[in-house]
């Protein structure tokens, strides 16, 4: 089954990473890149992914990307205007969460006041 699901469905950020998509990079790093969301929730929402296949927040192990990844997030929404009104981070790992793309990825999300949060 998880063959079939490699070799049929490949995974649509992995392939956004390989540049297949032809979806363009707001900024990238060694191990991580930024692209707009398809379907935006704020004026501004960005996921920030590794480039490395990791099902989402639960299957990180290395530092070096954790930090990588965070630095990603953090530059993007200074570049992108975001740190002056304030802006929100957020990862859905698993169901309960509602992840629909099982590659991890940071939202940011910013531009606007934003309804409030669960937490
Ligand atoms: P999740 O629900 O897993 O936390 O978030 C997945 C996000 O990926 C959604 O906000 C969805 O709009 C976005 N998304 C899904 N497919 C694509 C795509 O092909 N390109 C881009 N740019 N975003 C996508
Ligand atoms: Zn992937």
């Amino acid at each position: 089954m998880l063959e079939r699901q490699r070799v049929v469905e490949p995974c649509i950020f992995c392939r956004i990473v390989r540049g297949e998509l032809g979806t363009e990079f707001v900024d990238q790093s060694d191990t991580a890149v930024a692209f707009h969301d398809l379907q935006p929730a704020a004026p501004t929402h960005v996921l920030v992914v590794p480039r490395r296949h990791l099902g989402g927040l639960r299957d990180l192990r290395d530092p070096v990307v954790a930090a990588d990844l965070l630095m990603l997030v953090n530059r993007v929404a200074k570049d992108l205007g975001l740190t002056k009104g304030g802006y929100r981070v957020i990862t859905n790992d698993g169901p309960d969460a509602g992840q629909t793309v099982n590659h991890l990825h940071f939202h940011v999300l910013g531009g606007q006041k934003l309804p409030e949060a669960l937490a």
